[in-house]
């Protein structure tokens, strides 16, 4: 699943690309009956809102909150995306045909949305295979389009306002990690939130902090030589400087790089980032140990149903 580094890479880029355009016309064939009544555009009944309120609407900018994409557009409102699982946002031209052989030429205006399909055109990257899930496309002013490809379709779509967006919506979300104002007290101040959880656990919280999930917790950890399921409540105030550091160096190093796409993440040029070729501890499991002078080797346990990866030596369980 894209945390932060992933969430921000997209979010940052997609702001160059596309701000100050404006929506032509949306197009998606999520239509889903278990979200019947639910502001989200898997309800086709939502969708319809949706596209009036969006349409010939200019893009202000796009911003990130915790792991969610904000698009905001001219008036009061504001696009969330939550890519979830296996979503990603893209942006290039796409041409829309139909989906079955015998309906591949013709035009869009005669074919039922969901007979439609958008092949990519340019650049060359978004015909890789991770991206032609394709479920929801934005037609720009530019004659290009943002494109979201959503393999497992988990992701969320709606619409909230631009209050909402500042402050609202998000008041169960825990503070920004690479904020300035986040400092090892402010940390401290967020595990007592939780003090029989595990480490890992809690570092995945958001109601705890935002953004950080299974890799970059594992990572964070592996180089805080601390042990995933150490209880919150027995860090030392050392130790939690320690993992405040690494939390702010290591998210800032996923963005550095692009985010990582070990699984199947992808930038809006449908290209990939570079993180998980510097993995010291995720998905690493029966290597040795990268720290110098370590002899030990990276051992996987599941902590509350998610996979640790950690070191067996440097990454001792006291308490
Ligand atoms: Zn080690």
């Amino acid at each position: 699943m894209p945390e932060l580094p992933e969430v921000e890479t997209t979010a940052s880029m997609l702001n160059k690309l596309v701000k100050g355009k404006q929506i032509l016309d949306v197009w998606t064939d999520y239509n889903s009956s278990y979200y019947k009544g639910k502001n989200n555009i898997k309800n086709p009944e939502f969708f319809k809102k949706f596209k009036k309120e969006v349409l010939n609407k200019k893009i202000i900018c796009v911003w990130r909150r915790a792991k969610n994409v904000l698009i905001d557009i001219e008036g009061e409102k504001t696009i969330l995306i939550h890519m979830k699982m296996t979503g990603h946002l893209l942006y290039g031209t796409y041409k829309p045909v139909g989906k079955r052989s015998d309906l591949k030429n013709l035009k869009r205006s005669v074919l039922e949305e969901t007979d439609l399909q958008w092949i990519p055109i340019e650049p060359e990257t978004l015909k890789d295979p991770f991206s032609r899930f394709i479920h929801l496309v934005f037609e720009l002013s530019d004659s290009k389009h943002i494109a979201f490809s959503d393999m497992r379709k988990f992701a969320t779509v709606t619409l909230i306002s631009d209050k909402e967006a500042l402050s609202k919506h998000f008041e169960k979300i825990g503070p920004e990690p690479l904020e300035k104002e986040f400092d090892w007290r402010a940390l401290r101040a967020r595990l007592v939130l939780r003090p029989n959880g595990k480490i890992k656990t809690v570092l995945m919280d958001h109601f705890v902090l935002a953004g950080i999930g299974n890799i970059y917790s594992d990572e964070i950890l592996w180089a805080s030589k601390i042990h995933p399921e150490r209880k919150a409540s027995s860090l030392s105030d050392a130790e939690i400087k320690e993992i405040l550091k690494w939390i702010k160096k290591l998210l800032s190093k996923g963005i550095d790089f692009g985010g990582d796409s070990m699984s199947d993440y992808r930038n809006p040029l449908g290209e990939k980032g570079d993180f998980q070729n510097h993995h010291n501890a995720y998905k690493r499991t029966g290597k040795p140990c990268l720290r110098k002078g370590c002899k030990g080797k990276i051992i996987r346990k599941i902590v509350n149903q998610r996979s640790a990866h950690f070191c067996n030596t440097c990454q001792k369980l006291y308490s």
